[in-house]
């Protein structure tokens, strides 16, 4: 059985005040752990903080990109090393904002999945396709070819980890979600693809989510689909009401 996993993505939302407030307001009011994993993906100025607010609580923290490299001359750049030295657990990679408006590719994507193993980091790693792809009908080659260059050299075990987010990208922030069939449908591409680069074992132990206009009123469709095992929540997961409900319906 796969434990459901529900994550918001803040995105550049919140400033520290508001940070810290939504981590008091939560952390004592999520379901259990051993129910559903509960994860905020922050800014990266306030994980430090968020996570010592969350110690001891079923509240994970997590950053929603770093680099591939430990260190060096990357101006700008968050470390997996300094990551996880803060006790940070999680990181999304290669959501596809950073994919469109900052450079990344399935070749970055796949060097960050290599280093988060490095360093003990649970990578949550976005797919999906454009419109245009949609529409001409090229979902399935687009997120076959995602999942097949972003998973190269990684070894069944690891790839047994990796949390998954199918995204459609005109989902995203536009209020039209994909229908819990149509998501389900590419999640259970993004299975199939798993089963045939590893093993029907390796596929049946990736979490997948589905992510795009996700909302409480929405959710319970999602989770109650066969390939889907939790939501990567953008603008429902900014108000800790909303969120709590979120999480409570991934139970
Ligand atoms: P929305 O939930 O705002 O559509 O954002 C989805 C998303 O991009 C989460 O990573």
């Amino acid at each position: 059985m796969r434990k459901p996993i529900l994550a918001g993505n803040w995105k550049m939302n919140k400033t520290h005040g508001e940070a810290v407030t939504f981590i008091e307001e939560i952390k004592g009011n999520v379901p259990s752990a051993n129910e559903v994993e509960t994860v905020v993906c922050a800014p990266a100025l306030f994980l430090k903080e968020m996570n010592d607010i969350a110690a001891g609580s079923d509240v994970e923290i997590g950053a929603q990109t770093m680099h591939f490299e430990e260190n060096g001359a990357f101006t700008g750049e968050i470390s997996p090393a300094a990551l996880k030295d803060l006790g940070i657990n999680y990181s999304i990679i290669g959501h596809s904002e950073r994919r469109e408006m900052f450079n990344e590719t399935d070749e970055s994507v796949n060097q960050k999945l290599h280093a988060a193993f490095q360093h003990g980091i649970t990578p949550i790693m976005c797919c999906g396709e454009t419109l245009e792809e949609r529409d001409s009908n090229k979902t399935e080659a687009v997120v076959k070819e995602q999942i097949e260059k972003g998973f190269e050299s990684l070894s069944a075990e690891q790839v047994k980890q990796v949390v998954v987010a199918y995204e459609p990208i005109w989902a995203i922030g536009t209020g039209k979600s994909s229908t819990a069939e149509d998501a389900n449908e590419t999640c259970g591409t993004v299975r199939k693809v798993i089963a045939e680069l590893y093993d029907q074992d390796t596929a049946e132990a990736v979490r997948i989510q589905y992510g795009g206009s996700v909302k409480p009123e929405n959710i319970a469709g999602y989770m109650e689909k066969e390939h889907i095992d939790g939501a990567l929540v953008g603008g429902a997961s900014l108000k800790s009401d909303a969120f709590l409900q979120l999480v409570e319906a991934g139970k």
